[in-house]
């Protein structure tokens, strides 16, 4: 174990090598959660040996635990400074809420399979995090008792921005959502601005879509 434990960490510094920091990922906080954080515990023991491979994996109910460069580059695009308040939709393995967690004030993430969201939970219980709040629903509608969010970020493919989220966004917060067709999707950024709403775009990715209300 101890050996293995090594190995794990070994393999972790070279994915924010090869991986983050040589394709562009730059916020010196964003990289050293992406040190700090164990992908080891947040996915199925079976692809432990793959643990901080160049790709998403399968993490049971047909999802996947997204590829670390993608989680790094939405962290990254979120701008977190440490005060913020942040929605996850498509909480999965819990990974990308555990990255969250460490660079935000309070994160807030739904999921709708339940044996995700429960396996979710104790891997995050693993790693003793207390800002993270999670809740079993269909995300696509937001969390509107906990609104207003400084960020939100969507871990799941939509169709299109969807209205619920924006209206639980604070004055000067950002959306971050994998927006288009099931199969391939542009990563945008939605953020009013002094009364405009202004998007940015962050190339194409992949994710699996959005179930329920606002989703495919
Ligand atoms: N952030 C995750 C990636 C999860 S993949 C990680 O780091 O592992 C996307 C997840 O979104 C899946 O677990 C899927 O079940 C969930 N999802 C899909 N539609 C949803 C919805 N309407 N509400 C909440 N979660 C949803």
């Amino acid at each position: 174990m101890g050996r293995l434990r090594l190995d794990l960490n070994q393999a972790r510094e070279r994915m924010v090598v090869e991986q983050l920091e040589r394709r562009g990922i730059k916020d010196p906080r964003v990289l050293a959660a992406m040190r700090t954080v164990e992908r080891d515990r947040f996915i199925p023991p079976e692809y432990v040996d793959h643990a901080y491979d160049d790709g998403p994996l399968p993490i049971g109910s047909s999802q996947t635990i997204s590829q670390p460069y993608i989680v790094a580059l939405m962290t990254e695009v979120a701008e977190l400074k440490g005060s913020e308040r942040v929605l996850e939709i498509g909480t999965g393995s819990g990974y990308q809420t555990a990255v969250l967690s460490q660079l935000a004030a309070e994160v807030y993430s739904m999921e709708v399979i339940p044996e995700l969201l429960e396996r979710a939970r104790r891997a995050l219980d693993t790693i003793g995090v207390r800002n993270v709040h999670l809740r079993c629903g269909d995300g696509s509608e937001g969390w509107p008792e906990a609104a207003p969010f400084d960020v939100i970020l969507v871990t799941a493919a939509m169709p299109g921005i969807a209205r619920p989220l924006v209206d639980q966004l604070s004055p000067g917060g950002k959306l971050i959502a994998p927006i288009g067709e099931e199969d391939l999707q542009t990563l945008v950024r939605l953020q009013n601005i002094n009364g405009s709403w202004q998007e940015q775009y962050f190339g194409e990715c992949r994710f699996v879509k959005m179930t329920g209300k606002h989703g495919f």
